[in-house]
This record gives structure tokens, sequence and C-alpha cells, in this order.
């Protein structure tokens, strides 16, 4: 390899700030429930900041137990009136609109799901959005037709879904978890994560817009004891968690005895895997968008690399030089490839795994970046020499952090990448498509990318296995998650 792989910016690109004006962000948000505005029960707010420079945005109603009780009421009641009485083909009619007026106004809820979470502009205006509205869409098709979707069973609705989101993709899981309850015929009650609100809380706008009927849908805020007034309250029939293993667990157990319906889509440690064979430029990219993309707040981020051992120094060079090129700032700036760290805790979170990367003995590389001076930032990180037992290989960080470890044999590759408690999705990298279908075969991991990464489609279900969770969601399995079939 040569040895310099010095890229020297001489050229850097000029700024090209995406104009967050153009974004309504009102002072303060109430609750949405039964159609309306609603203070919380508490008068209590709290605030959601912009974490590329923890100043405040807005504040948002801080839910209790009271607030919650009020929109199962109101979701309760939509079920067995308005909604629960409307023809499929009416109720998919409003599943559309709701797409359309997202398509619409997708320039908006790009720059405010940038604001408000940190992601780069590229990434919530090319993959947050258009695929938010795609679920929609997707699920809108399949309202009248759930008999074709099952033939010889009778779909019916469950009842009121209960659904608790993360902050990493706010408005996406928001969609994938609304759109296929409303083409079943259920009503909804949804709490976002608390450090971003603000794209669910414009869903509720376009819903309110759409005139779909009150109640149907309810948005309360608040933070894990408003998620628990959710996923605990008796008059929910489904519950749909995505978030940590370990609130998973606990809502598993809460649950337990219940005959609440549940998917959990939980946390992973994926491994992206490339052989000798592999076009290894393609590759590359591949990791860079799998664990970089997003700032690695990813839950099927590719955080472990596992290379074989004759192309590592080749793999090594290629990656640590594009790591150079990625360009780490302002997320608003449309050439931002890494914008900001979601949260403070978060960002604490990954400096503490950086520390225990060191402590256990691997290596760390870091490419030099300016970063501001202000807000939460973690530059691209890659960590070799890393022993299978070490915390930066087991535990998920959730940050921009990449753990590599190498391999001879293909049998030694599918033994590491399966030794560990998560199995959520995993990539492979490989020009013989038979050795390619041997790795997918035998890899512990609901999604299998081959020669490919973070791919998503409304078509394809996604989920997870062991400690990842179960049930899946998109596809016609994320319909049958909603249904009695
Ligand atoms: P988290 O579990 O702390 O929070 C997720 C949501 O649950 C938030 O809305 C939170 O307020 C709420 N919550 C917290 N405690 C609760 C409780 N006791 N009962 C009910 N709700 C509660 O997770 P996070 O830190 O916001 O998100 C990151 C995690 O989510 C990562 O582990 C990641 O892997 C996982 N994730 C998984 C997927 C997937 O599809 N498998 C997708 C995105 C994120
Ligand atoms: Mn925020």
């Amino acid at each position: 390899m040569p040895k310099s792989r010095k890229i020297t910016n001489d050229w850097p690109y000029a700024p090209a700030p995406e104009a967050a004006k153009i974004a309504k962000v009102a002072k303060r948000y109430d609750h949405f429930i039964n159609g309306k505005w609603t203070a919380p029960k508490s008068g209590e707010y709290f605030k959601t900041t912009n974490p590329a420079n923890n100043r405040k945005l807005s504040e948002v109603a801080d839910g209790n137990e009271a607030d919650v009780d009020a929109a199962v009421k109101a979701a309760r009641a939509a079920y067995e009136g308005s909604w629960g009485k409307m023809s499929a083909r009416e109720r998919g009619k409003y599943v559309y609109r709701i797409a359309r007026l997202m398509q619409e106004r997708a320039r908006e809820f790009a720059i405010i799901e940038t604001l408000d979470g940190g992601k780069s502009i590229r990434e919530s205006r090319d993959i947050d959005v258009p695929l938010a509205a795609n679920h929609f869409f997707y699920n809108a098709g399949w309202a009248d037709k759930l008999d074709y979707a099952f033939p010889n069973r009778k779909p019916k609705a469950l009842g009121v879904a209960g659904q608790v989101i993360p902050w990493n993709f706010p408005l996406l899981m928001a969609a994938w978890k609304i759109a296929p309850a409303l083409a079943t015929g259920n009503t909804v009650v949804l709490k976002p994560a608390e450090t971003t609100p603000l794209t669910a809380l414009k869903l509720a706008e376009i819903i309110e817009d759409s005139g779909l009927p009150d109640g149907v849908v309810n948005i309360v805020t608040g933070a894990g004891e408003t998620g628990a007034a959710v996923v605990n309250h008796p008059d929910v029939n489904k519950v749909a968690f995505t978030g940590s293993t370990a609130v998973g667990k606990l809502i598993q157990k809460s649950v337990a005895g219940s005959d609440k319906r549940v998917t959990l889509e939980l946390g992973g440690k994926a491994a992206n895997i490339i052989l000798e064979d592999a076009a290894i430029d393609q590759a590359v990219e591949g990791i860079v968008n799998g664990i970089y993309f997003n700032q690695g707040h990813v839950c099927c981020a590719g955080s472990r690399l596992f290379v074989q051992e004759s192309v590592f120094d080749e793999v090594m060079w290629k990656l640590k030089r594009r790591m150079e090129t990625l360009i780490v700032g302002d997320p608003l700036d449309k050439n931002t490839d890494i914008g900001a760290i979601n949260s403070r805790e978060q960002l604490k979170t990954i400096q503490k795994h950086l520390k225990a990367g060191v402590e256990d003995g691997a290596e760390m590389f870091q490419p030099k970046c300016d970063l501001p001076s202000s807000g939460n930032w973690c530059p691209p990180t890659v960590f070799t020499n890393v022993a299978q037992s070490s915390r930066i290989a087991q535990e998920e960080i959730f940050g921009p952090v990449l753990a590599v470890q190498t391999f001879r044999t293909v049998p030694e590759a599918i033994e590491k990448a399966n030794n560990t408690p998560y199995g959520l999705s995993a990539g492979v990298w490989c020009d013989k498509g038979a050795r390619l279908f041997q790795l997918t075969g035998a890899l512990d991991a609901g999604v299998v990318w081959g020669n490919t990464y973070n791919q998503f489609d409304p078509t394809s279900p996604f989920g997870g296995f062991k400690e990842s969770g179960f049930g899946r969601e998109g596809g016609l399995h994320g319909l049958a998650a909603y249904l009695e079939l």
C-alpha cells in the first residue's frame, strides 16, 4: 500500500445550509388527543433542544397516567365508533391522504427532523421522510385488500394500539407504527421519544388536516414514565415498542399474563463480513454507510467488521482514507456526512465506550476533524486489534464507532459474528453467490444484506432474533402484527 494516506482538504466545499426558516416550530406543543390539542393535566412541559448547539427549540407536554388514559379512551371510542364502522376502502383513503400530505410538506419535515435530532439533512431529506411517506402509501394500498393479503383467514383489527418509539428515526418509526395500524383498522396512542418529539407532533398536524376522525390517532409526549403508562394501560390491546433491550425486557415482564399482543424491536450489534474475493471499494463504501451513516444511531448499524486476513491491510487502508474525507458538522449543511450526536447523555455513553475500547487494548483511529465548538459531536472512529471479549465488540454503542476483527475461514467468521446476544442484522461482501447464501443462512440475524447495507423498503419485513426482540414490521408480516387472523 502507498505510505501516505493523507488527503489534503485544499478545496473544501462551500457551505450549503438548508433554510431552517421555512420550518415552523411552535414555542410550545400540547398533546394531540381526540383530535384536539390538549394541555397536560399536570400543567408541566419539558424542553426539546437542537443537539447541534444544545439550544432550546420548543417545549412539549409532559404526559402522565391521566393524559394517557384520556388518549386511550379517545382511541377506544374511535375504534368502536367512527373508525370501526367505516368501510376499509374509506379508511384506506385517509391513509393515502396522510401519505400525500407528508410528501407535500417533506421539506419542512426534513428540516425539523434535523433540527430536533441532529441527523444530517441529506439523511432526513433522502431517507427518513420519503421512506415514512412510502410506509403510508404501501399500507394504504392494503387497507381494502386484507382478504387477499391473508387468504382463507378472517383478518380482524385488534383494537387500540399503544406505541412507543425511540429517537434515532423519529418520523420513520412513527410511520412504521401508525401506517399498518390504521390500514388494518386499529386506533393508536403513540408516544415519541423525549429528545425528538417534534416530527411526530408535525405528523399530528397533518393528521388534523387530513380530516381523520377524532381519536383515531392520539399523540402523547413525555419520557419513560409516559411510555410505561401507555404500555401498561389495561385497555390497550396491542403494544408496539422500538427501543433499547433493557426497556424491552421491562415491557415484556409488565405485559406477561395479560392478553396484550406485543412486538419488540430492540438493540443490535451487527456484523459486516468482508471475504477476500469482495469488491473492496464497494465494501468500504458500504461499511462507511453502515456505521457512520446517521452518526451510528441505527439499531441495525454495521458496528462490527470482520475482514478476511488476506485483504485486511487493503481494507483498512481504504477505510481510513475514506474516513478522512467524511464531513462532520452542521447537520443542516447539505454536504455534511455526520451530524450531531442526539443528546449529551448519548455522547457520554459513546465516550465511555471509546475509553473502554482503549482500556481493553484495542487501537483507536479517528481522522482529524474540526468539530464545532458547541453541540454534541463524535468523529468517525475505528478500532483494530479488538478482542472478542472486549466491551466494544460486545455492547451496543449506538454511535459512529466501528470494531474491526479478522478471520481466516468462513466458519470462523460465522462463529465470531454470531457470538453476541443480539441478532438484528448483518452484511456480507463477496463475489460468489453460493458463498453469500451459505453465510446468509448461517448468520443469526433477522435481516442480512448481500453486497449492500442499510437498504429499507416498506414491502420488506424487518426485525430481529435473540435479544434484538421479536415480531416484524413492514411488509405483510407488519400488517399481520395488527390483526387477529
Ligand atoms: P429507550 O429504550 O431508552 O427509549 C425508547 C422509548 O421508550 C422512548 O420513547 C422512551 O421514552 C421510552 N421508554 C423508556 N423507558 C420506558 C419504560 N419503562 N416503559 C415504556 N417506555 C419507556 O431507547 P433509546 O435510547 O431511545 O433508543 C435507542 C435504542 O433503541 C437502541 O438500543 C436501539 O438499538 C434501539 N432501536 C431499535 C430499533 C429496531 O428496530 N430494532 C430501531 C431503533 C432503535
Ligand atoms: Mn431535540
